[in-house]
């Protein structure tokens, strides 16, 4: 159960790619003579993208690899806050600061998400460090939370559903995608 306090202080939540909104496989290829390069994305995890708008919060991706299926997700569920490195350094805490400094943010106002590594400089810095269940060790130990799902298996939505719940939003915004669809449950209604 995440600390409500520390909950209530978060703006935006980053999310690692690799690993974290995929399991961490790479589809590689030729296709007409083009290297193709594809991911598999979790559904229930762009759904926590829409959830953590509704809520108020900030959604922003921070990956060390440059892909083209990154930015297809990306442009899919509305994220306009994108850092790729395409350096091949696959550095991440500089452009998140820069990001941060662009939106007014502070690194204690920032949950992060991530698996491996490279995550590490950005986890030991934000307020709400959490690790997914296939992260490693290193990572796993600078996290708060340590979610039950893997990357690329919900690891986002289970982690969102627990900042929510954690922020005393939930229901209220469970509520407002069910109205907003226009299928609200007939138990929520008290109609039959
Ligand atoms: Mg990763």
């Amino acid at each position: 159960v995440l600390d409500a306090i520390v909950a209530r202080r978060i703006r935006l939540v980053g999310l690692d790619v690799d690993g974290v909104l995929t399991d961490g496989g790479l589809y590689l290829g030729q296709a007409g003579g083009q290297r193709v390069e594809l991911k598999r994305f979790h559904s229930h995890d762009g759904m926590a993208v829409w959830l953590l708008r509704e809520a108020g919060l900030g959604v922003a991706i921070v990956s060390g690899r440059a892909s083209d299926a990154t930015t297809v997700r990306a442009r899919e569920l509305g994220i306009e806050d994108v850092i790729q490195d395409d350096t091949g350094a696959g550095r991440k805490l500089e452009p998140f600061e820069r990001l941060l400094a662009k939106r007014g943010l502070e690194l204690e106002e920032c949950a992060f998400m991530g698996d491996d590594l490279a995550d590490l400089p950005l986890l030991s810095r934000v307020g709400l460090p959490v690790a997914v269940a296939n992260a490693v060790p290193d990572v796993k130990s600078a996290a708060a939370m340590v979610t039950r799902a893997a990357g690329g298996h919900g690891a986002v939505r289970e982690f969102t559903e627990s900042l929510l719940k954690a922020r005393g939003v939930w229901e209220r915004v469970m509520e407002r995608y069910l109205k907003e669809r226009g299928d609200v449950p007939a138990e929520r209604t008290g109609s039959r």
